[in-house]
């Protein structure tokens, strides 16, 4: 049975499908059978692995709509993965969704027809906490949380664990959130490393090691279709990811990078 895995945040730039891509491509490497599911209607992670949203015919759309069944929509990419490929139509499916009985559904139901033919999903979430961000929890073991360090960070990060809870709560309660994953991170300043320390202690989560340093290979690899791991496949951030993909499959929870929170900060 495949682990399905969100990476979600409602912030938009924080490496949510760079991540998506990086750790399909390395749990790929280690012989995992993957699938991704682009659940962004501005179909980055499709773009980035070679195929392009404008021209085609099937998308996961007209999976969580019911349909067409998963297998018919699935392709596969260079880097190993399968792909559950988006296109701009799944803008109008969060529409549609939102007048059906059993819309946080629609995703682990159709999960559920493939999930023998997978070791792991990774699901990309659009940035919102809107009902396509809810199926992509509802249908997940764990959850992700890209965090780009920046002041105020934090807050999206309680907002996105209210959303957890509700859907714990309410449609999932399988859920658990496996930690926060530090991106586009300079470890060279006492910003990134304090607001870290910040989200830890505030939320009680565990923080994802190692961080993702900020670097400009990351920046090229989607144009090329392909992911970080085959387009600078030695640099540091390819082998960061490989890191937490050995994690994953590993079956490990993460590791706390940061101390244990001063005294009176709670
Ligand atoms: P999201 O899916 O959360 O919107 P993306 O994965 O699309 O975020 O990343 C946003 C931008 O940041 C992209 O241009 C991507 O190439 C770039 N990026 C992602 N990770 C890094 C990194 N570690 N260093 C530098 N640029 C990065
Ligand atoms: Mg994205």
């Amino acid at each position: 049975m495949a682990r399905v895995l969100a990476v979600a945040n409602q912030k938009g730039g924080v490496a949510k499908t760079t991540s998506v891509a990086s750790l399909g491509a390395a749990l790929s490497e280690l012989g995992r059978r993957v699938l991704l599911v682009d659940l962004d209607p501005q179909a980055c992670l499709t773009f980035s692995l070679g195929l392009d949203p404008d021209t085609l015919e099937l998308s996961v759309h007209d999976v969580l709509l019911g349909r067409l069944p998963p297998g018919i929509v699935i392709r596969s990419t260079p880097d190993g993965s399968d792909l559950l490929p988006a296109t701009i139509e799944l803008a109008g499916c969060e529409a549609i969704l939102l007048s059906r009985t059993g819309r946080e559904h629609a995703l682990r139901l159709a999960l559920g027809e493939i999930a023998a033919e997978y070791d792991f999903v990774l699901v990309d979430c659009p940035p919102s906490l809107g009902v396509l961000t809810i199926n992509g929890l509802t249908a997940a073991d764990e959850v992700v949380i890209p965090l780009q360090c920046e002041t105020l960070s934090h807050r999206g990060v309680g907002q996105l664990l209210d959303t957890v809870a509700d859907v714990q709560r309410l449609t999932n309660p399988r859920l658990r959130v496996r930690g926060v994953l530090p991106t586009l991170f300079d470890g060279r300043t006492a910003h990134s490393r304090a607001v870290v320390l910040d989200v830890e202690t505030r939320y009680q989560v565990t923080i994802l090691d190692p961080p993702i340093a900020r670097s400009v290979r990351f920046a090229e690899a989607p144009g090329l279709g392909r992911s970080i791991l085959t387009t600078a496949g030695r640099s540091k951030g390819a082998e960061a990811y490989r890191a937490h993909a050995r994690a994953i499959a590993g079956g490990g929870a993460g590791t706390d990078v940061a101390a244990t929170p001063p005294a009176g900060t709670q």
